[in-house]
């Protein structure tokens, strides 16, 4: 797959590691756990929504816009490093944030909410759960058309085909490491949410004719309502690359559970998830996304699903500002959902 005509702007130097993780894999006691170290990308922090950014903000650019608006929830990785972009690029940025836990807006909670600000965001608009969120960010765009301005709408999490191509570039590059390093992955892990990354992961391989099965963690929901928009955003990124290779329904795998009892709401796996990266490899996950996938990747690893002897890819996808909005029920000082 050629991706190189398609406008790019590159926010990461080199590759992210591709690392063996030892003592998780021992406390486990399962597969060879290794991990893609996508929170070590570039921009404020780094995360998967890096790689996103270096083509959503291509096309902005490509179109003459001045101002980048996105959404999402209150402690959103995706808002902070769209506004971090638009701050490298010199572009302005408006946030429209989804209280999806009523009452959990706090202008002045630490974490993203508090990079938000440190990073200069121009405006923020506060808007209740179930909102249409592209509508409200509409309306923000007809704002700033209002006053000769010219706004750039990125959907939430940056998940449509043009965000995902950014994760076909990772298979890409994931590919390359493998044949680098003479090392065979069986499966690859990954958090599943507005699901462009996974989309993407699935139809990279797919492109590149590599057999490696991707299986997604929702963590907002459950298979029958996450699998279908898996396939959807894939089918509509594999459009994008003329690519000739079906993807099929039966090709997208996630399970659910482990984000209950709500999104973005702790709970007691999430916990042991956390803890057990920190003390065993000294990697922070975050509260919210990969702190749920990787007590899906222990709970998989626990019944059978990662087999013994099998080498397993977990790929980081970032947040751990989000834990410095959450540390009391982290070290067990607020109780929290089993
Ligand atoms: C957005 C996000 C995800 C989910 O990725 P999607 O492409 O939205 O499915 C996972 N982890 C982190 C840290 C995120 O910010």
């Amino acid at each position: 797959m050629n991706l190189s005509r398609f406008p790019r702007r590159r926010y990461t130097e080199g590759h992210t590691p591709l690392e063996f993780l030892p003592r998780f894999t021992e406390a486990v006691g399962g597969p060879n756990i290794y991990i893609k170290r996508d929170d070590l990308l570039g921009l404020t922090s780094g995360g998967n929504k890096t790689r996103k950014l270096e083509f959503l903000v291509a096309d902005a650019m490509a179109q003459g816009a001045d101002t980048l608006i996105t959404c999402g929830a209150v402690q959103s990785n995706h808002c902070r490093l769209t506004l971090a972009a638009a701050v490298k690029e010199g572009l302005k940025c408006r946030l429209v944030l989804e209280e999806r836990v009523p009452g959990s807006y706090n202008p002045e909670a630490s974490g993203n909410n508090f990079l938000f600000n440190l990073l200069g965001v121009e405006k923020i608009t506060v808007v209740p759960a179930g909102t249409n969120m592209a509508e409200a960010m509409g309306k923000v765009a007809e704002e700033l058309a209002a006053d000769g301005r010219r706004g750039y709408v990125i959907p939430g999490g940056g998940s449509n085909a043009i965000g995902a191509t950014g994760y076909v570039a990772c298979a890409q590059e994931i590919q390359q490491q493998l044949f680098e390093k003479g090392l065979d992955i069986h499966q690859l892990c990954v958090a599943s949410g507005s699901s462009g990354t996974h989309a993407g992961l699935l139809t990279g391989f797919i492109g590149c004719n590599l057999n490696i099965p991707v299986v997604g963690v929702g963590v907002s929901r459950d298979p029958e309502d996450q699998d279908p928009i898996v396939h959807q955003v894939a089918l509509e990124t594999a459009e994008r690359l003329g690519m000739k290779q079906d993807i099929s329904r039966e090709s997208v795998v996630t399970f659910g559970d482990y984000w209950r009892p709500k999104y973005s709401v702790p709970n007691a796996k999430m916990v042991e998830a956390v803890t057990m990266m920190a003390r065993t490899e000294g990697i922070l996950l975050d509260p919210v996304y990969t702190g749920k996938a990787v007590a899906g990747l222990i709970g998989l690893c626990r019944k059978g699903y990662f087999k013994k002897g099998e080498n397993v890819l977990y790929v980081h996808t970032g947040g751990s500002p989000a834990l410095y909005a959450y540390t009391r029920p982290i070290l067990g000082l607020e109780e929290v959902a089993e």
